[in-house]
């Protein structure tokens, strides 16, 4: 996994409501004063759910689909 691979915020967008941070069931958002960051990366699972309750649509949740080898 790559840093490029993690959810992505558009901090332009973002209000700083913590939605996110709540509602991430493994704690990979951590809020800070300018917003949400992925504090625990590696535990993001892709489920999507900060992407789906963001109000600002600020949030995404990219999926990478890779062929086994
Ligand atoms: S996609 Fe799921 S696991 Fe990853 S940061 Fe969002 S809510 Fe957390
Ligand atoms: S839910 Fe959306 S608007 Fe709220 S803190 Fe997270 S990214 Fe920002």
């Amino acid at each position: 996994m790559t840093k490029t691979d993690q959810p992505i915020i558009n901090y332009d967008r973002c209000d700083l409501c913590g939605k996110c941070v709540a509602a991430c069931p493994v704690n990979a958002l951590h809020m800070t004063a300018d917003g949400p960051v992925f504090n625990q990366p590696l535990t993001c699972t892709y489920c999507t759910i900060c992407e789906d309750i963001c109000p600002q649509g600020a949030i995404r949740a990219p999926l990478t689909v890779r062929w086994a080898s």
